[in-house]
Parts: structure tokens; C-alpha cells; sequence
């Protein structure tokens, strides 16, 4: 295995694309059932989730989190399943935090249990959080969530860590004949509120969500519907590998986002590595194959024989699938999301 040269951060992988950010699955677990993640039919009594001893551990789990920084990582997203199901979702914060290099924490989550933690979460030292949240008509998002959950507790729950002071975007996954027609009502609301609402385009992520071109809503017809309401420009983005294409309401400062991955895939500038509970390292979200990283811990390697691996996969990565799938679809079976997170 080729040792990686300590000054060349962030390591680079075949395509040239660096390694800045890790998202980091903390459960397989979660409270709802969307059917475009998780449908009932294939995760419903039965399914066999990880077992507690397949899970990395505390310290094994900061311990990869700070050799990924050391590799160039510098934003962490922590994501599930549902990452708030985790009792201890506020010492993994506080830990992240700790490590030096680490220049921005988010979370990922349905916000069912965002009024309860809003305040842990908070204290950890978390700024900024990210809710998943379909349609804000109870009828529609019951059924989307599997569980009749109220979209009103979610909404409650963003209220509650806007009011601790945490920053909050909220993603709306966009199905056609599903919940198209909540967009503009959608955009409305969160523009009152001052939080940025992204919409993201429906993927063929897993095996299991009946994925079909023809459910996709493409950007540029929510960009349309928005802006025949209310008027929107475009603006730069703020960074490389942002994943959203940003868009303001004019005259204000207020912003939307677009993630149109199925659309205008956005491989050429992916700088994410995932890591599941079970410390599985995945270089794409719609991988087939995945580095067992817990095993390797577990073998007793060094942190720097763990670093040289991990440089050693990211080094080979050349992982492309939104610029290709509708030419070349998966060979085999791909990862779920629930398993690795958005
Ligand atoms: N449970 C948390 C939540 O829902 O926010 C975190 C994990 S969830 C897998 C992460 C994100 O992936 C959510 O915003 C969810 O809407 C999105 N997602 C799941 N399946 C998707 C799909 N098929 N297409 C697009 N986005 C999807
Ligand atoms: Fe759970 Fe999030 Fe998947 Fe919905 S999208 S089933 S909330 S993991
Ligand atoms: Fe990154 Fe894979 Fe998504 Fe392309 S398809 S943007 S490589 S995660």
C-alpha cells in the first residue's frame, strides 16, 4: 500500500476531487418509514437492523472521525436513520467539536424529536441543523412518513431550535403526483420564517423505493413555479463541491436551494465520504461495494497505517454514478440510504 505524502491535504482521489467532508451515518435505525427511503414493505417487522456489537463504538468512532480530518475533512454531517434517536446524539457533537481541524458540524433529521433535543443539541455546540420535511398539508405528509406523523411537531420542532439559536435549512424531497403541489406553498412558509428551504430531486438511492424518472420534478420546473409567485435570481455559490444551486427571492436576501442530482448531477465536484454505524466506508451514495473500516480497526492498526488505507481507497475513488446512471445502470445491488445517510 502506497504511504500517502503528509503535506498533500486533503488527499485527492482519481478524479482529482478532494476529500473535504464526512457524513456519518450513527444508526441504521429510524421512526418514520418514507417510502422513497425506507417503504414498510421491505423495513417492516422482520428487517434485521445492526446489532448493537456490529456498531463502531464511541471511541472508534471518534477515532476515524479525526483521521478523516487529518486526511482533509473539514465538515462533518452527522445523518442515520435517524440521528436523534441516539441517546448520546449530544456527547458525539461535543466530541466532533473537539477535534482539532473541524470547521463545521451539521445534523440531518426528521425533527420528530427536534422540541425534545433542540436544547442538548444546542448546549453540544451544534450551530446548525438540517430537517427533512415533505409537505406541510397533514393528510400528504402522514402518508409520506409512513407513520402518521403531524407535520405540525416537525414544524414545532424547527420553531424550537430557531428559538435556541441553532441555524435551520429544511430539505423537501420532491415527488410528482405526490407532493408537487406543496413547492410553493413550502417556499412561502419558510421565506416568513427566514429559514432556507432546498428542494432535492427524488434519486434512485438503495433498491427498495420503486425509483422512476417520471416521479422526478426537475429543478428547473420548481425554479419556474417559484418564481411566476415570487421572483428569483440566481447567486454564486459559496463554495466548491456545494451541493445546492442557491437562488434568491429578488429585492431580499431570503435563498432557496436546488439539489438536482438526477438532473445536473454534480459528480464533478463531490468531496463526500460516508460512514455507516457499523464503520463501513462508502465513497458514493449509491455505491455497491464499501471498505469494511471497523474490521480493519479492529485488527489493531495504528492511526497511521489506518490513515495510509483510508488515503489508499480514497486515492482509487472514481465514483461518477448521477453523471452516468441513466446510461449505465448499477451492476449490483446499491446501498440504502437509511444506512448511510443523505
Ligand atoms: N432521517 C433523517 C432525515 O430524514 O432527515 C436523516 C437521514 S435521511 C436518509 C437524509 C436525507 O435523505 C433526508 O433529507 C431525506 O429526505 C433524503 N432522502 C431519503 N431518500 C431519498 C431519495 N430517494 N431521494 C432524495 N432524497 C432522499
Ligand atoms: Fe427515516 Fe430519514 Fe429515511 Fe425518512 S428519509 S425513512 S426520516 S431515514
Ligand atoms: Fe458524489 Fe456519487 Fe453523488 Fe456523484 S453520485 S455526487 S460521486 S455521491
Amino acid at each position: 500500500m502506497e504511504k500517502h505524502d503528509e503535506n498533500a491535504l486533503p488527499i485527492h482521489d482519481a478524479l482529482g476531487r478532494p476529500l473535504r467532508d464526512l457524513r456519518i451515518s450513527v444508526t441504521d435505525r429510524c421512526n418514520f418509514r418514507c417510502r422513497y427511503c425506507m417503504p414498510e414493505e421491505v423495513f417492516g417487522p422482520d428487517f434485521r437492523f445492526l446489532p448493537q456489537d456490529k456498531l463502531l463504538s464511541l471511541p472508534e468512532w471518534e477515532r476515524l472521525t479525526r483521521i478523516f480530518v487529518s486526511l482533509g475533512v473539514e465538515k462533518i454531517r452527522i445523518t442515520g436513520g435517524e440521528p436523534l434517536l441516539k441517546n448520546n446524539i449530544g456527547e458525539m457533537i461535543s466530541l466532533i467539536r473537539r477535534i482539532e481541524g473541524v470547521r463545521d458540524i451539521a445534523v440531518t433529521t426528521n425533527g420528530s424529536l427536534l422540541k425534545q433535543k433542540a436544547r442538548e443539541l444546542k448546549d453540544a455546540g451544534l450551530e446548525r441543523i438540517t430537517v427533512s420535511l415533505d409537505s406541510l398539508d397533514e393528510e400528504r405528509f402522514g402518508v409520506m412518513n409512513g407513520r402518521r406523523f403531524p407535520a405540525k411537531r416537525v414544524l414545532e420542532g424547527i420553531d424550537a431550535a430557531a428559538s435556541e439559536g441553532l441555524s435551520v435549512k429544511v430539505n423537501m424531497v420532491v415527488q410528482k403526483g405526490v407532493n408537487d403541489q406543496d413547492v410553493v406553498p413550502m417556499a412561502k412558509y419558510f421565506r416568513e420564517r427566514g429559514h432556507i428551504l432546498r428542494f432535492v430531486e427524488f434519486m434512485d438511492v438503495g433498491n427498495s423505493n420503486a425509483w422512476n424518472l417520471k416521479h422526478v420534478v426537475p429543478s428547473r420546473q420548481i425554479i419556474e413555479r417559484i418564481h411566476k409567485e415570487m421572483p428569483l435570481e440566481p447567486v454564486e455559490s459559496n463554495y466548491f463541491g456545494e451541493v445546492a444551486t442557491r437562488y434568491r427571492y429578488q429585492g431580499s436576501e431570503d435563498e432557496i436551494g436546488l439539489i438536482s442530482s438526477v438532473t445536473q448531477a454534480f459528480c464533478g465536484s463531490c468531496t463526500r465520504a460516508r460512514l455507516s454505524a457499523e464503520g463501513h466506508l462508502y465513497t458514493c451514495l449509491f455505491a455497491s461495494t464499501k471498505t469494511d473500516l471497523l474490521h480493519v480497526m479492529r485488527e489493531g492498526k495504528s492511526d497511521d497505517e489506518l490513515r495510509s488505507f483510508i488515503a489508499d481507497v480514497w486515492g482509487k475513488r472514481q465514483d461518477r454514478y448521477s453523471e452516468t446512471r441513466l446510461t449505465q445502470p448499477a451492476a449490483a445491488p446499491k446501498v440504502e440510504m437509511s444506512h448511510i445517510g443523505g
